[in-house]
């Protein structure tokens, strides 16, 4: 198939103007087949190859080695040009403007684009509400809170002008892409694209609210031992191991970390390098499986550790507990004369966790000890080096004066990410971090899981709010993800009018023309600016792209 484009593309590229962007899309895509472009270095942290290497001493494979058999990526479907909206297909448009340019029913590029880009924001939309069923809080079938609460008046006022506020949980039944039936629905479409963003920001802040009345973070045990969760479990179930924990575990504490960004407020998130993965080599005497973890291949993983492996399936919670303890216990036992490289630590660990006070922020800023508020949320992609672009961002957002607030799973790596950027900044951090010492503030702090955005936002949007005619500049980063709910919080943050800038190359830019309708139409009902390119700019570039903003929003 990539062998007829590849023909298609010598003799015809200059012939159809409308697929030249796509073409720099798919060469793009086909430079990830070369071996210039492959995962040359896995992770920008120094001390991950103690990792790696204690996974090749065991024979473990881990995902960019799986990454890399997939390599070359099937251009048709990275460029979002494939559909399976109907049993008609699958359908695929080629890229250069050949045929076929139509798909069974008629829909063009555009059209098959833009329905990628919908079903994505619906299944990460869907994922946040699973996973906030998953927390077992009281209220998690009853509508939203009011999310224009916390917005900013003029946010508040736009978004009720387009029709889109309130918003309801049932809302997600009406949104539909109706640009698909025909390219008249356009505005509609983007309308509810902007919907999808504030349904997703309405299960976020229903998870926020609750977790307001969840119990303290548990204690972490550093001679417990230690339960690693792939995925997110009912709550239920981790009441139910810490029951057994108490019985079965011969005394000893039980550690539960939660790898994921709906990781269960009732466990610890892991300090993982991040990735599972790399964590199961970090001392994990147990591992659960949840049904709605990304990783189908991490129990033979578990197996080359010899780490066992339980899954949360139809069995009474207390016998899935039990099981869990009882092996967790044994493993930990047998353990005990083979120290892994590293022990797993929790993310809460250092005293950089925790948003500051709106009080102390305002502070800061009228002195002039900070100049604005960048914001960086996502987790790894074997795309991309872990952490490299996250590190670029934050260099540049610090060296701008800017403080740094980490969530997701980068949120869970602040402390490893916050020695990288002393050791890239030096005296300049030291600094920085000694000046703003004055107002109780770090240069660098982390807000664990998306469920905190709301938090982040009535934050930030205070913070615009108050300083006066010119609003402190305030970037939302998604540097690095994969998951479709990651994304759907950037749709929440474009549509609660935010400049969001994207750092993983989205798989819709298919379709020039969605790629630019995206960055204009789109903002004119949210007000929010998209900062993302068919072809991804190099983390250097979009650490400029970022520095730019910052000191475009102070006047420099
Ligand atoms: S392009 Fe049309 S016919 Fe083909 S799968 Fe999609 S909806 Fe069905």
């Amino acid at each position: 198939m990539e062998q007829t484009a590849e023909r298609s593309a010598r003799s015809d590229r200059c012939r159809d103007g409308l697929a030249t962007a796509a073409a720099a899309a798919y060469r793009f895509s086909r430079k990830g087949s070369e071996p210039m472009e492959r995962i040359h270095k896995k992770s920008a942290l120094a001390e991950t190859s103690t990792l790696l290497l204690a996974a090749r001493d065991v024979g473990a494979e881990l995902l960019w080695g799986r990454y890399e058999r997939q390599l070359p990526l099937c251009a048709f479907t990275s460029n979002g040009l494939s559909c399976r909206k109907c049993f008609q297909g699958p359908c695929r448009i080629n890229p250069f403007g050949d045929e076929p340019s139509l798909g069974v029913c008629g829909a063009d590029r555009d059209q098959i684009a833009m329905e990628t880009l919908f079903q994505a924001t619906v299944e990460g939309v869907m994922e946040s509400a699973r996973a906030v069923r998953l927390l077992g809080v009281a209220g998690a079938d009853e509508d939203f809170p009011d999310v224009s609460r916390g917005l900013s008046p003029e946010t508040a006022e736009r978004l009720s002008k387009a029709g889109v506020l309130p918003v309801k949980r049932d809302d997600v039944l009406g949104v539909q892409n109706s640009f698909f039936s025909h390219k008249g629905y356009l505005s509609q479409t983007l309308n509810d694209l902007t919907r999808l963003g504030l349904i997703h920001y309405g299960f976020l802040s229903q998870a926020a609210a609750a977790l307001k009345r969840a119990p303290a973070r548990p204690t972490f045990y550093p001679d417990g031992i230690n339960v690693l969760l792939a995925g997110q479990v009912p709550a239920e179930l981790i009441q139910a191991i810490r029951q057994e924990a108490a019985q079965r575990a011969g005394g000893k504490r039980v550690n539960l970390f939660a790898q994921g960004t709906h990781g269960s407020p009732f466990a610890m998130a892991a300090a993982d390098h991040g990735s599972p993965e790399l964590a199961l080599g970090m001392n994990v005497d147990a591992l659960i499986v949840a049904p709605n973890a990304s990783w189908p291949g991490i129990e033979a993983l578990a197996g080359k550790y010899g780490v066992p492996a339980i899954l949360a399936d139809g069995r009474s919670l207390c016998e899935t507990a039990a099981e869990a303890i009882e092996q967790a216990a044994r493993h930990a036992r047998g353990a005990l004369h083979e120290p892994s490289v590293e022990k797993i630590q929790p993310a809460e660990a250092g005293d950089a966790s925790g948003l500051p006070h709106e009080r102390e922020l305002r502070r800061a800023l009228q002195s002039g000890r900070i100049a604005g508020a960048v914001v960086l949320f996502g987790e790894t992609n074997a795309k991309q080096t872990f952490f490299e672009r996250t590190l670029a961002l934050m260099d540049a957002a610090l060296a701008e004066r800017a403080l740094v607030f980490l969530g997701g799973d980068l949120g869970a790596q602040h402390a490893a990410l916050g020695a990288e950027i002393a050791r890239r900044q030096g005296a300049q951090l030291t600094a920085f971090a000694a000046a703003l010492a004055e107002d109780g503030l770090r240069p660098i702090t982390s807000f664990g899981s998306a469920f905190e955005f709301p938090s982040v936002v009535s934050l930030v949007s205070a913070l615009r709010a108050g300083s006066g005619s010119h609003p402190t500049p305030v970037v939302v980063a998604f540097p690095e993800f994969f998951r479709a709910s990651t994304w759907a919080s950037a749709v929440s943050l474009l549509s609660l009018g935010f400049t969001v800038q994207i750092g993983t190359r989205l798989p819709f830019w298919g379709s020039p023309w969605l790629a630019g309708a995206m960055k204009t139409e789109w903002q004119k009902i949210t007000g929010g600016t998209l900062l993302a390119d068919p072809a991804l700019p190099e983390p250097r570039a979009q650490a400029a792209e970022l520095a730019a903003r910052l000191k475009a929003g102070t006047g420099r």
